[in-house]
């Protein structure tokens, strides 16, 4: 492969300090970013390189997404029969478990296929996948990781175990997890060594998991050094069963199960109390908060300064919701402020943070276990992973370091990406899709939701 020179552009470092460079360039050498420099200092040094322009926009880190749903693309447009649900076990009871439920293997592929155009669409390069298909679950983490890696993206996939199917469907969940994280130190090694699958051991919910199989799972994750990826407190109802139940908190329940650690995902937290926060900083367990999700379901506001402030990295994900992270970010930017009154709540600079960098450190902790030179992604730095993207963005007030954040949310959406790189590799160029045929997924997709309404 030939060096790639991206050149022309603003580059948007990311990491942990994130710093704009003018007129910049970006040098590709295979899979990770060798130089990067100004436009004009890189072209003389490397001339052989084939140059890309970028047209004076934007060159940025993919974006990231640590909590989704592939398999919830059929539920856009589907209309629930009878009276719409009144609160969150309700919206489970009568959508997501219903529709779960009818899935197939090819459905969940089509699904799947769906939500990874969108992804590359927009500039999403690595996910955080959550299945759910209890009456196809053997095979279903291989139809998603086909489909993962046919299109190019990064992904973790994870099954999520649940007791509320009876004791078969416990049994096949366990075993798909086991089965496939296995399976990437076996015959999926080549790509999760080089960084581009891996795998959580995923569990549903403490309000759906007995005392029984949450021990299995511990007992099973052990020995296959991943951690969990498991909602937590979403809404108040999955707190009060445990507090019906086990008389404790949820955080205390998964503690003492030892479903925490620095490996492990705790999505939500809207509901988590400040002795928990504590459990989830000193355990080094992620958060993830989603903030379009939790408007929907109208589950509540996640503390989610007050868990950075203790300690606790808190990435962003989508919950299923559109893979456009730049319309999370605006989210997550706006809800906290409207909850508490305060429109100093949730500044932008710290959305920034959690978008790129938090989300960077969940997914190195998540990918490390499968590939050891695991490169950096969320930053744009020499030795760091080539999973870059091109926005068409040109800023009409001063934009600096500084300010940044606030031009991305005001300013930039989805549709402003026009090239996405993974690994070295162009997925999409000047918004045309190169490693997938969204016709063809999007035709086959609506074949397939018809007929899964229908079944419903
Ligand atoms: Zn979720």
């Amino acid at each position: 492969m030939p060096d790639i020179l991206i050149g022309n552009g603003t580059i948007v470092t990311g990491g942990a300090h994130n710093q704009l460079i003018e007129h910049g360039a970006v040098l590709v050498q295979g899979n990770r970013i060798a130089a990067i420099g100004s436009d004009v200092a890189l072209l003389q040094q490397y001339p052989g390189a084939h140059y890309i322009d970028a047209y004076s926009g934007l060159i940025m880190p993919g974006f990231l997404c640590t909590h989704t749903h592939f398999y919830s693309a059929f539920a856009r447009g589907m209309a629930i029969p009878g009276e719409p649900p009144r609160n969150f076990p309700e919206i489970l009871e009568r959508l997501w478990w219903r529709l779960d439920k009818l899935l197939t293997l090819e459905d969940t592929r089509a699904s799947a296929n769906v939500c990874i155009a969108d992804a590359i669409r927009c500039g999403v390069t690595c996910a955080v996948d959550h299945h759910a298909s209890p009456n196809a679950i053997e095979g279903s983490l291989d139809a998603i990781a086909d489909a993962v890696e046919e299109a190019g993206i990064r992904a973790c996939l994870a099954y999520e175990v649940s007791d509320r199917d009876g004791l078969e469907v416990i049994e096949g969940g366990i075993r798909e997890n086991e089965r496939f994280i296995r399976s990437l130190r076996v015959e999926r090694r080549q790509q999760a060594e080089a960084g581009m699958i891996s795998a959580s051991y995923g569990l549903h919910a403490s309000f759906t998991l007995s005392p029984a199989t949450l021990e299995r799972c511990a007992a099973g994750a052990a020995g296959l050094g991943v951690g969990f990826h498991i909602h937590v407190a979403e809404d108040v109802s999955d707190e009060s069963d445990s507090m019906t139940r086990y008389q404790k908190r949820v955080v205390e329940r998964l503690e003492a199960d030892q479903i925490l650690g620095p490996r492990s995902i705790a999505a939500h937290c809207v509901h988590v109390n400040s002795g928990e926060i504590g459990r989830l900083a000193e355990t080094h367990t992620n958060s993830v908060h989603n903030p379009r999700s939790n408007m929907n379901n109208a589950v509540g506001r996640a503390p989610v300064e007050e868990m950075l402030g203790a300690g606790v990295n808190v990435g962003l994900g989508n919950d299923g919701f559109s893979m456009n992270m730049m319309q999370e970010m605006k989210a997550a930017y706006l809800l906290h402020k409207l909850a508490l009154g305060d429109p100093r709540a949730m500044p932008g600079d710290l959305v920034f943070d959690m978008a790129f960098h938090n989300n960077a450190r969940i997914i190195d902790a998540i990918f490390r276990p499968f590939s050891a030179g695991f490169l950096p992604v969320g930053e744009l730095s020499v030795g760091a992973a080539a999973d870059i993207v091109l926005l068409d963005y040109l800023h009409p007030t001063p934009m600096s370091d500084g300010n940044f954040p606030w031009h991305l949310i005001f300013g930039m959406d989805g549709h402003l990406v026009n090239s996405t790189m993974v690994a070295g590799r162009w997925l999409m160029r000047n918004r045309q899709l190169l490693t997938v045929d969204e016709a063809r997924i999007h035709a086959r997709a609506r074949e397939l939701s018809q007929a899964l309404w229908q079944r419903m």
